[in-house]
């Protein structure tokens, strides 16, 4: 299936936001490794907990185009909606923008002799991928996500 990059995807709504939009309790969570590590699993913690990255184009949610919510998956967190998610090519799910930017830290990454600008769950300080300045309009901006870091909340008949 051909995609074109920045083309839209079919229902691009303004920016009216779901019903997620809701207000949420922004207290940090704090866990010991030990009960991140119950509560996860093994391929979880290696990337949220361990700044792992999930090989690309493992699973599907790259692809999904369903409506829906990405919550951050270690502390339920929502981040993404569906509405802002592009196909970028690149295997991993990928947003413009996140729900409201507080929900996100970004941190300065220079591991593997590159300069990237990882992206963390404001809430519990999960690792969730990195964002980068090669997105589409109207932000430019591309969050490029591991699925494994997400979990998707299908929005609801009547949501
Ligand atoms: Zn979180």
């Amino acid at each position: 299936m051909a995609v074109a990059l920045g083309a839209g995807c079919g229902e691009v709504r303004t920016n009216a936001l779901p019903a997620a939009h809701r207000e949420v309790t922004m207290e940090k969570i704090v866990k010991t490794d030990a009960e991140w590590k119950a509560q996860l699993t093994p391929e979880q913690y290696r990337v949220t907990r361990g700044k792992g990255t999930e090989p690309a184009f493992c699973g599907t949610m790259h692809l999904s185009k369903k409506p829906g919510i990405y919550a951050c998956v270690c502390c339920g967190l929502e981040i993404f909606s569906s509405t802002n998610k592009f196909e970028s090519g690149t295997g991993w799910p990928s947003f413009y923008q996140p729900i409201a930017a507080e929900r996100l830290t970004e941190h300065k990454d220079n591991s593997y002799g590159m300069e990237r600008t990882e992206i963390l769950c404001a809430r519990c300080d999960a690792h969730l991928g990195h964002v980068f300045d090669d997105g589409p309009p109207p932000t430019g901006k591309r969050y490029c996500l591991n699925g494994v870091a997400l979990t998707f909340l299908p929005a609801g008949p009547g949501d």
